[in-house]
């Protein structure tokens, strides 16, 4: 495994001369995600991934941004910066990465509110660098079967997987999409995504009381072995 912050200098240059580089960076966020789980869960289940991605590939794995874009979790805790904050600051670390040779990058999201801003890098840095740089960008839940939720039962196992922070005691039963017509699901995910917690008054998405240890291990081998036949692809 690459791990960047790692490495020293004259590493980190041999390794860039001996073959085309891979960079990964992994993009969280800091938010409320209710009271069994901390504000760190996006930004830690997407650094877990992306170790384990790199620990089956040569991909070099950059430092976790761990700030993303929160606003909708407003008035619950959240630490955000706009759209256009993370878009700019991630082109320019891809711009930087180019400079010292590294013109392949995988993005791995971990936070539904940040897919705006990700969404045009790829198209925007081809531009930029006149077909130079590639970049690819992946959301973690459209690499597994179960649906994405917000300290439900995905989430929950997962953390219950790969952290000692989860308070089990205090989980409860949030918001059920299920249960409405496919109008209603778009109408309910729309508001949702302008103010969580207008529709998930617990700050709580899906149902995380029969979370399990057992689920999150399966659930991240699952995303992992996806996201590894994925991102092998354009290399
Ligand atoms: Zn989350």
């Amino acid at each position: 495994m690459i791990e960047v912050k790692d490495l020293s200098d004259p590493a980190l240059s041999k390794l860039i001369k001996t073959k085309r580089r891979v960079a990964l960076i992994p993009v969280g966020s800091i938010e409320q995600h209710g009271p069994h789980l901390p504000v760190s869960t996006d930004s830690d289940i997407v650094s877990e991934i992306a170790k384990r991605l790199s620990e089956k590939t040569d991909f070099m794995l950059l430092p976790t941004i761990n700030y993303g874009v929160s606003f909708e979790h407003h008035p619950r805790f959240n630490l955000s910066i706009p759209k256009s904050t993370l878009r700019k600051f991630i082109i320019d670390l891809c711009t930087s990465l180019s400079k010292n040779r590294i013109n392949h990058i995988i993005i791995l999201n971990g936070h539904h509110g940040n897919q705006p801003s990700l969404k045009n890098i790829p198209e925007i840095m081809n531009k930029i660098t006149r077909g130079k740089v590639q970049v690819s960008v992946f959301s973690y839940w459209h690499f597994m079967k179960r649906k994405f939720d917000h300290a439900g039962f995905v989430e929950t196992s997962i953390m219950l997987a790969i952290s000692k922070r989860v308070a089990m005691k205090k989980a409860r039963k949030g918001f059920n999409i299920d249960k409405y017509s496919e109008k209603q699901k778009n109408r309910l995910n729309k508001l949702a995504s302008r103010s969580f917690l207008a529709i998930a008054k617990n700050g709580v998405w899906g149902d995380p009381t029969k979370a399990t240890v057992k689920d999150g291990k399966m659930i991240l081998s699952e995303i992992v072995q996806n996201l590894l036949k994925e991102s092998n692809l354009p290399y």
